[in-house]
């Protein structure tokens, strides 16, 4: 079983929804990325933390045999997010982001991390996702997440990065965003020519459009009503794709339609608490149940 290679950012978050606040909360793409794709392999992960770090998170990462021999910790505080959620969750608003140790953040790979075979960089500044890169032999497997911001304020390193990994996994408004695109069809086929081979396309409560070689995925998400924080879902789904893809060591279109499946169901229950909570107990024994409940709701012949 290979390991897996996630870089990103470890925050400490406040969430407030139209119910409840909490701050302090471990947060970041790679904490989500991390746990969740610890339910399949191990994981190494890459980042930076300040000395208010709190221990309880060092330790949950421990617990989830997560090495954090990568994770950078150095004077100063933690970069700090906080974001808010209207009524309808799908919409949800930035109130502050305090880069904080993050403004110097040059990710480094251990000697031991450079052979990774299959990498997830999660959601960062696409500069550092490369540099990650720049200082491996070539990856099996390399997997980017990215966001809104990044498409507005850093559109040519995103599409330098683009020409460098074998999947990009974005949300629907902005893949439209990215390629100007105005359904999610022509933008999937867009993506594809500037460089990954497969794109996931999310589409939050809609499920995800998987684009490969000719061939083409279209999976709802797991159905919940017990939506209480959305926030790392799309980390997530990210960490739980390549967490399966890397326990299985083959990468095909079969393989990564049911990496994502592995993916959605971690983020499903991940969203039914704030931060990390529900992943912290999480038995696997429930993964299995809601991936064959998955495979019922799916099939129609
Ligand atoms: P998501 O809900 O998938 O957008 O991910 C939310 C997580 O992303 C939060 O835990 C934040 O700490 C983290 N985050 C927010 N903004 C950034 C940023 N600019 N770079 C890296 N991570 C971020």
């Amino acid at each position: 079983m290979s390991s897996v290679l996630v870089v990103g950012s470890v925050a400490l978050d406040s969430v407030k929804t139209t119910t409840e606040q909490h701050d302090n909360l471990l947060g970041g793409s790679a904490s989500y990325a991390s746990v969740a794709a610890s339910f399949w392999t191990p994981v190494n992960m890459v980042g930076i933390v300040g000395e208010d770090f709190p221990q309880p998170f060092l330790d949950l990462f421990a617990k989830k045999k997560i090495d954090t021999m990568g994770l950078q910790r150095v004077p100063g505080k933690t970069f700090a997010w906080s974001g808010e959620y209207e009524q309808d969750m799908n919409n949800r608003r930035t109130l502050s982001v305090e880069l904080n140790v993050f403004e110097y953040f040059q990710p480094i790979l251990p000697e031991a991390y450079r052979q990774s075979e299959f990498v997830l960089l999660a959601n960062i500044a696409p500069k550092l996702q490369s540099h990650v890169l720049d200082q491996m032999s070539r990856p099996k497997f390399v997997i980017a997440d990215t966001m809104d911001l990044w498409i507005n304020i850093a559109r040519e390193d995103l599409c330098e990065l683009l020409k460098r990994v074998d999947m990009l996994i974005l949300n629907d408004s902005e893949a439209k965003q990215l390629t100007g695109c105005t359904h999610l069809i022509s933008a999937g086929a867009a993506l594809q020519k500037m460089g990954p081979k497969y794109v996931a396309i999310k589409k939050g409560e809609h499920g995800c459009l998987l684009f490969g070689d000719k061939e083409f995925f279209a999976m709802p998400a797991y159905p919940i009503e017990n939506l209480k924080d959305p926030t790392g879902a799309g980390d997530c789904f990210a960490g739980g794709t390549i967490g399966f893809l890397a326990a299985g060591g083959e990468v095909s279109f079969k393989e990564l339609k049911r990496a994502i499946v592995c993916g959605s169901i971690v983020a499903s229950i991940n969203v039914e608490s704030f931060s990390l909570k529900r992943l912290e107990e999480l038995d696997q024994r429930e993964i299995n149940l809601r991936y064959k409940l998955m495979k019922e709701f799916t099939r129609f012949e």
